[in-house]
């Protein structure tokens, strides 16, 4: 799958979740495949979707940040993408390995995506667009906290952190 889909699929979950983490998912969303380039440049030879792309390593190191140790949500968020990043791999046809007990390729809902093929670009859509709604279903129930994709401006104007004049030049524009 395409960086620019992991990299849609992380940020928008996480932009719902904890919006100030969402670099470090990004980052973890595409670690399994920049971390095939640091292995070679250690002087490994990594084949593409081995050992970066097990399920299981992404999945413990998720649970390790869950259960015994992380700093600031950190860890969990970058695993966090690591995962994402392996599940959405495995909705294609090449697929993913479980962990390094077999070769066998882990496939989710059959693998019937192509890498680079619209399939995926609706995928990250179709989640994108599950966030922003789950979003705005619960931007209420938050109140004053920061919502992402939504700008509130009239309840900034209530707040007095903008002043009438930006308000009524803004109140059209939510994204
Ligand atoms: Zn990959």
């Amino acid at each position: 799958m395409k960086w620019v889909n992991h990299i849609a699929i992380a940020g928008a979950v996480t932009a719902v979740w904890r919006p100030e983490l969402v670099p470090l998912a990004v980052l973890g969303s595409t670690a399994p495949d920049w971390l095939e380039w640091v292995l070679q440049l250690a002087g490994r030879r990594v084949r593409h979707r081995t050992v970066t792309h097990y399920v299981a390593g992404w999945a413990f190191g998720l649970a390790f940040a869950l259960l015994v140790w992380d700093w600031h949500h950190a860890l969990t968020a970058f695993c966090a993408g690591g995962l994402s990043h392996v599940i959405a791999d495995s909705l294609t046809v090449q697929g993913v390995p479980l962990g390094w007990w077999s070769d066998r390729r882990f496939h989710l809902f059959g693998g019937r995506l192509r890498t680079g093929q619209m399939g995926e670009y609706w995928v990250a859509g179709a989640f994108v667009l599950a966030c922003i709604g789950f979003n705005a279903a619960t931007r209420n129930f938050g109140a004053s906290e920061y919502t992402p994709f939504f700008w509130d401006w009239p309840d900034y104007y209530h707040q007095g952190l903008i002043d009438g004049h930006e308000w009524k030049e803004n109140r059209f524009r939510w994204l």
